[in-house]
């Protein structure tokens, strides 16, 4: 397949920031969260087209890379964006188990749960609208997702890129000059918190390494915030 032309992931662009320009017309409180991967910059160069006052959220876990930090840092200046760090509540000592091991180990869904999902639970009793940068491409979770789902506390989730793929990612980054995390030349291609984040192997799922050895594909971001049955 060729490479998609700058024109026609120009116009895809335009219809994302059509629709978040809608959601804020119609007075919603909008926000993104985000992992700040290369995959990440397409979705996050539409949100600085549309109004770079609109809050993005990543979680500061405590266990990112110390690439990534920078790499937030990086983005936050070039793109201009409003950049804001969710902090667990639970101390890292309170977040041993049994063996005084790190819950990563033995019970990655609970750490996840603590680290990841809690802290972003203020944000979703705060706002309308959660922009999430998904793409049906990465995992059968995410395929199985719609552009629009129901989350908790009465949000709702807006999954703009899901009908995008890698390549459109790709192509999108370098027309636009959108940088790369700095980790990714060295093979990760999807990264998360260090202790769960291997480096890639395959061509086909490029989540494979994420809990690698563990029965475990999502954070819970991207499950456990998605409310049931509307
Ligand atoms: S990705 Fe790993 S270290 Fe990060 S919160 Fe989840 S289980 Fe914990």
């Amino acid at each position: 397949m060729s490479a998609p032309s700058e024109e026609d992931l120009n116009r895809e662009a335009g219809i994302i920031i059509e629709k978040i320009h809608a959601y804020i017309d119609q007075g919603k409180k909008v926000f993104a969260t985000c992992s700040f991967q290369s995959q990440s910059l397409p979705l996050l160069h539409m949100i600085s087209r549309v109004n770079r006052e609109i809050p993005v959220y990543y979680t500061n876990t405590g266990f990112l890379f110390s690439e990534t930090i920078r790499f937030i840092d990086q983005v936050r200046v070039q793109l201009g964006l409003n950049v804001i760090a969710l902090r667990p509540e639970f101390p890292k000592m309170k977040q041993l188990d049994r063996s005084g091991r790190f819950l990563y180990a033995s019970d990655p869904d609970h750490c996840c749960y603590l680290n990841k999902v809690k802290p972003l639970e203020p944000v979703l009793i705060e706002k309308d609208i959660w922009i999430n940068g998904i793409r049906a491409d990465q995992s059968d979770v995410r395929a199985a997702m719609a552009e629009e789902e129901p989350a908790q506390h009465n949000c709702k989730r807006f999954h703009p890129m899901l009908g995008w793929t890698s390549k459109m990612v790709y192509y999108y980054r370098q027309y636009n000059g959108l940088p790369e995390h700095p980790l990714e030349s060295q093979g990760y291609k999807s990264i998360g918190c260090e202790p769960c984040t291997a480096k890639s192997f395959g061509d086909h799922n490029e989540r494979n390494a994420r809990w690698f050895g563990m029965n475990k594909t999502e954070c819970g971001l991207n499950t456990t915030l998605i409310a049931k049955g509307g």
